[in-house]
C-alpha cells in the first residue's frame, strides 16, 4: 500500500522547481499532433497529477463502499476517509469547525444552494442584491432565478477598461433593501482579483452577508475565511488539480443552521414520516443523498498535494510567470490584453488585430497549445468590452517559462497567417 506517498515532501523557496513539478503530471508528456502538450486552458479546469490518481485509485481498490450507513469495516473505512477529506479542506481555507464545509459538486452547485437554502428564505419582494459585472455567469444566474420567483432586484457594480470594479460605485449601491452581496474573488474571464475584504467589511457595517466565488482563487493563493469574514466561500476540485463533480461551500455555522435544505433525500433527515421530516445537523442537512465520495477524497489528496508545495509558492511562482508573458505581449504589434489590472493572478485574456478568436484557438491547437476562447461564462465582462469572445491563456504553477514562449511564437505563427 504505499500509493499516496510520491511526492508529498515539501519543497522549499530555492527548490521550486518546475521540471521537477511536472514530473507529477502524467498527462504533460502528452503529444499533440506531434507537437508537445502546451497546457493553458487550467481556468476551465486544470490537470491532476499522480498522487491524486493514485489517491482515488487507493480508495477504488481498497477502501469503497457507502458512507454513514453501515458498521462493517468498509462502510467505516470510507466514512473516516469522508471525514478526514472535510477535516483538511477545513484546514486549507481555515475555517473555524468542520461542520462548515458542505461537500457540493462544485461551485456552481454551491452557489445555488446558497440562493435556494439562504435567498427564498430570507431574500424577499423588493429586497435587493448585489452583484458585480465581474461574475461567472454561475453568480449571476441562479440570483436572478431567485429574483424571478420573489420579485428581488438584482443591483450590478460596474467595472472600468482595465478590468477592476468601481469601489466607489459599490459602496453607493447599499440601500435599506439590500440584502446580499454575491461577488467573485477572482474574474475568471480577466484574473482581476477583487478587493473581497474591504467589501465584505463594508458589507458587514451595514448588516448584509456575503458570498465569496473563489472559484479562481483558491487554486492561485492562500484563502482564510476567518481572516476573510467572509459568510459563504466556494470553489470547485477540478480548478484545484482534483477530480470533477466535487466542491465546498463554505458557510458560517450559524448561518448555515439557519437554511433551509436544498435538496431532499437520504442523509440530510433526521427523522421522516408522511406528516413531518425533521432535518439533519450541518453539514449533513445539505449533502443529501449518495455524495461523490471517492471525489472527495481525491479532492482533499489534490489541496494536500498543493500544500505540500505551499500556496504562496505557487502564487509566487505564477507572477513570474504572468509578467513574464504580459512582458512579451504588451509589446506586440497588434495584440490587445483585456484585463490589465493591478491586482491579478494569472490569467490573460487578449484579441489579436483582424482575427477571430475562434481562429486563434483553432491555429495554437494546431501547434499543441491548449487556450480558451469565447465568453467565458462571463458575457457582462465581454459586453463591457464590447466583444463577443477572447483568446484566453491561463497559467498553472506546473507551466514553465518555455511555454510562455511557445504561446508568444505560436500567437507570431497566427498574425502571419493572417497578414
Ligand atoms: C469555473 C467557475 C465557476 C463554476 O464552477 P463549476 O466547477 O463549473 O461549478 C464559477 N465561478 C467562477 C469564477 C469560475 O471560474
Amino acid at each position: 500500500m504505499k500509493l499516496v506517498e510520491s511526492s508529498l515532501k515539501p519543497l522549499s523557496t530555492s527548490m521550486f522547481n518546475v521540471e521537477h513539478i511536472r514530473t507529477d503530471f502524467p498527462i504533460l508528456k502528452l503529444k499533440i499532433d506531434g507537437k508537445p502538450l502546451v497546457y493553458l486552458d487550467n481556468a476551465a479546469s486544470s490537470q491532476m497529477p499522480q498522487p491524486v490518481i493514485d489517491r482515488m485509485v487507493k480508495y477504488q481498490t481498497m477502501q469503497h463502499a457507502n458512507i454513514n450507513r453501515a458498521v462493517h469495516y468498509l462502510s467505516e473505512t470510507a466514512t473516516t476517509e469522508y471525514e478526514e477529506s472535510r477535516r483538511r479542506l477545513k484546514r486549507f481555507i481555515n475555517a473555524s469547525e468542520d461542520r462548515e464545509v458542505i461537500f457540493t459538486s462544485g461551485t456552481t452547485d454551491a452557489i445555488n444552494l446558497v440562493a435556494h437554502g439562504y435567498g427564498r428564505k430570507f431574500i424577499g419582494s423588493g429586497d435587493e442584491i448585489i452583484l458585480t459585472t465581474l461574475e461567472h455567469h454561475s453568480n449571476i444566474v441562479p440570483w436572478q432565478m431567485l429574483a424571478e420567483e420573489n420579485g428581488a432586484k438584482i443591483r450590478v457594480v460596474p467595472i472600468n477598461d482595465t478590468g477592476e470594479l468601481l469601489i466607489e460605485k459599490y459602496k453607493q449601491l447599499f440601500n435599506k433593501h439590500t440584502k446580499f452581496v454575491g461577488v467573485t474573488h477572482v474574474s475568471n474571464a480577466l484574473g482581476t482579483v477583487n478587493p473581497i475584504k474591504q467589501m465584505i467589511e463594508f458589507a458587514h457595517a451595514r448588516g448584509v452577508p456575503v458570498l465569496v466565488d473563489g472559484a479562481q482563487a483558491a487554486p492561485h493563493m492562500k484563502i482564510d475565511v476567518q481572516d476573510l469574514d467572509c459568510d459563504f466561500y466556494t470553489f470547485s476540485g477540478h480548478k484545484l488539480c482534483g477530480p470533477t463533480g466535487i466542491g465546498i461551500l463554505y458557510g458560517k455555522a450559524a448561518l448555515l443552521e439557519r437554511m433551509q435544505p436544498f435538496k431532499g433525500g437520504g442523509d440530510m433527515i433526521a427523522s421522516v414520516t408522511f406528516e413531518k421530516t425533521t432535518y439533519n445537523t450541518i453539514p449533513h442537512k445539505f449533502e443529501a443523498g449518495t455524495p461523490p465520495i471517492a471525489a472527495a477524497i481525491g479532492f482533499s489528496a489534490a489541496i494536500d498535494y498543493l500544500s505540500a508545495i505551499n500556496m504562496s509558492m505557487i502564487a509566487a511562482y505564477e507572477r513570474d510567470l504572468i509578467n513574464y508573458a504580459t512582458e512579451q505581449m504588451r509589446h506586440m504589434p497588434g495584440i490587445r490584453i483585456i484585463g490589465d489590472a493591478t491586482e491579478k493572478v494569472a490569467v490573460l485574456s487578449f484579441a489579436i488585430d483582424g482575427v477571430h478568436p475562434h481562429d486563434i484557438g483553432t491555429l495554437l491547437n494546431q501547434e499543441g497549445i491548449a487556450v480558451r476562447t469565447g465568453h467565458h461564462c462571463a458575457q457582462p465582462v465581454m459586453q463591457h468590452f464590447k466583444v463577443p469572445a477572447t483568446t484566453r491563456a491561463s497559467f498553472a504553477f506546473y507551466n514553465s517559462m518555455n511555454e510562455v514562449d511557445a504561446l508568444i511564437s505560436g500567437i507570431q505563427k497566427v498574425q502571419k497567417i493572417f497578414s
